[in-house]
This record gives C-alpha cells, sequence and structure tokens, in this order.
C-alpha cells in the first residue's frame, strides 16, 4: 500500500516507534529509523526489516533534544531516501513528580524532545512535500494531549502542545495534499510504561501484575494495554490514500480512558 513512500519514524528504535517502523515497512515504506539504544540491536532491526520487506532502511542517531540535530535528521533522510512522505513525530520521554518538586532540567528535556522537536522536522520536512504535493505528519501525541493526570506536569503540557501543533499545521497544509494527525494512545506495554508498572510495583509492595492491573483500572475501562502493533496498524491507514481528507484529527486509542 504504501509502495515508494519514504518514511522517517523518530523514536523508533523502541516501543511504539518501532511498531510504527515495522508496520510502514510492511506495506513497502523505505524507513529512516531514529533513536537510542544498543548498537548491534539497532542495526539487527534494521537488517531485518530491509531484509523481510525489501525496503530501503537507514539509522540516524540524531538527539532530538536538541534543534540542529532535528533539522539534520531531515536532511539526512531527504538525501539518503530522496524525500520524507511520511513524517511520524514519535520520540518522547517521561518523568513523574509534583509540579513544586519537578527538576527544571527534566522539564526543559521533555518539552524540548516531546515538542520542540516535532516543531523542527515538521519545518524542516515541509517544503519538500509541499513541491510534491504530498505528505502525512504523524504525531504520536497521548491521552495526556486531551486530559492531565497528577504529577506529569511537563509530559501532559507538552503532548497539549503537540495537539496544537497537529492542528495548526492541518490548517496550514489543508490544500497542498498534506495531512497532519495526532494518535493519542492510552497505556501501551512498552519500556516508558514498564518503568511506571515497577515504581508503583516498588512504592506500593505489590507484585507486577496486580502494579500492571492497578495501572490499567485508574484510567483504562477496558484493562487492556494497547499493542505497539494496534498504533502501527492505524499509523497505516493514516499514511493511506483512503485517509487524504483526516487531517487535524486527534485519535484516541485508549480502551475508553477518555470517554470518561
Ligand atoms: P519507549 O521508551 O519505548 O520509546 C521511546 C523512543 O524515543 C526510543 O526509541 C528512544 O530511544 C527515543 N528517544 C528518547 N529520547 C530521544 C532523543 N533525545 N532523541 C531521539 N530519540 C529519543 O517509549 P514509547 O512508550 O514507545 O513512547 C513513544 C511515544 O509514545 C512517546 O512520545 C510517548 O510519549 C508516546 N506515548 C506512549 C504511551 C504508552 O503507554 N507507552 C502512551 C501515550 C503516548
Amino acid at each position: 500500500m504504501l509502495k515508494g513512500r519514504n518514511a522517517v519514524v523518530t523514536g523508533s528504535t523502541s516501543g511504539i516507534g518501532e511498531g510504527v517502523a515495522r508496520a510502514l515497512a510492511a506495506q513497502g515504506a523505505n524507513i529512516m529509523l531514529n533513536g537510542f539504544g544498543d548498537a548491534a540491536a539497532i542495526e539487527a532491526l534494521r537488517a531485518e526489516l530491509a531484509a523481510k520487506h525489501g525496503v530501503q532502511v537507514f539509522y540516524n542517531p540524531a538527539d532530538l533534544s536538541k534543534s540542529e540535530a532535528c533539522e539534520a535528521l531531515i536532511q539526512d533522510a531527504e538525501k539518503r531516501l530522496g524525500s520524507v512522505d511520511i513524517l511520524v513525530n514519535n520520540a518522547g520521554v517521561q518523568f513523574v513528580a509534583p509540579i513544586d518538586e519537578f527538576p527544571v532540567d527534566r522539564w526543559n528535556m521533555i518539552i524540548a524532545i516531546n515538542l520542540s522537536s516535532a516543531f523542527h522536522t515538521i519545518r524542516a520536512a515541509l517544503p519538500g512535500m509541499k513541491k510534491r504535493g504530498w505528505g502525512r505528519i504523524i504525531n504520536t501525541a497521548s491521552t495526556h494531549g486531551l486530559v492531565a493526570s497528577a504529577n506529569k506536569v511537563a509530559y501532559v503540557a507538552a503532548k497539549h502542545g503537540i495537539v496544537g501543533i497537529t492542528k495548526t499545521v492541518a490548517l496550514e497544509t489543508a490544500t497542498s495534499g498534506i495531512t497532519c494527525n495526532a494518535i493519542c494512545p492510552g497505556w501501551v506495554l512498552t519500556p516508558l510504561v514498564q518503568k511506571q508498572i515497577d515504581d508503583r510495583a516498588a512504592r506500593e509492595h505489590i507484585d507486577e501484575a496486580t502494579a500492571k492491573h492497578n495501572l490499567l483500572a485508574e484510567k483504562q475501562p477496558s484493562l487492556r494495554f494497547t499493542t505497539v502493533d494496534n498504533i502501527g496498524a492505524l499509523a497505516v491507514f493514516l499514511s493511506s490514500e483512503a485517509a487524504q481528507n483526516i487531517t487535524g484529527s486527534m485519535i484516541p486509542v485508549d480502551g475508553g480512558w477518555t470517554a470518561q
């Protein structure tokens, strides 16, 4: 379905980003991977996707907390892939503390990675998309782009900001063959959430299964985690021709979290 399209997926060495990269590659898209992690594991992922799906897959280790690195990532993708047709802004980090104890450097880091990086990659990728008259921008927001939770001030602010960027870009590109949407997952079982489960188990002196159940029961009525494959399938759909008139949308994938 996406044969010949070129995609950049930020934060694709783990979790949701990896799931999205796998899903886009399975549909024939060439991929620029990005993110941190073990060099051998990243090379294994790159080689696996290329061999399995007969697509080109590259890796760029850009640190997206830096604006110049965001621009350089897009330039590198345009050079090595030929264009950036699909841009998935997904890299993100979390830190949990009440606002009056929230470390300022953590605030700055979360705003830089979870919010500002999308501003920088989008402004770098848009001229090429406009020239070609086709583009898909998909931002991994969160239920925390729509509602808040205590102790996540930087994350909630950044994700609400991503929703704002999504709407603005959608309006600015409305007639240009480009769409810009936000996927808003609830709980997805990735390393980012596993850390919150481990912290909870330690804090409440409970086992991991109980910590998982309690985490879900607090927010996600389905009591099931969304999978990274579920998010990947939605990213494929948003990249397809069938989704050509979906733009400026916030799409919750949250087991009923934001229906409450
Ligand atoms: P994860 O920790 O598994 O993956 C995060 C990815 O971002 C990794 O590839 C990591 O290397 C990369 N990354 C971190 N800092 C970076 C930096 N400075 N520069 C470049 N890459 C960097 O987490 P995840 O759960 O897959 O999260 C992915 C996105 O989904 C995030 O934006 C997160 O906020 C969002 N999200 C996650 C959930 C969930 O339940 N897991 C829910 C809603 C939204």
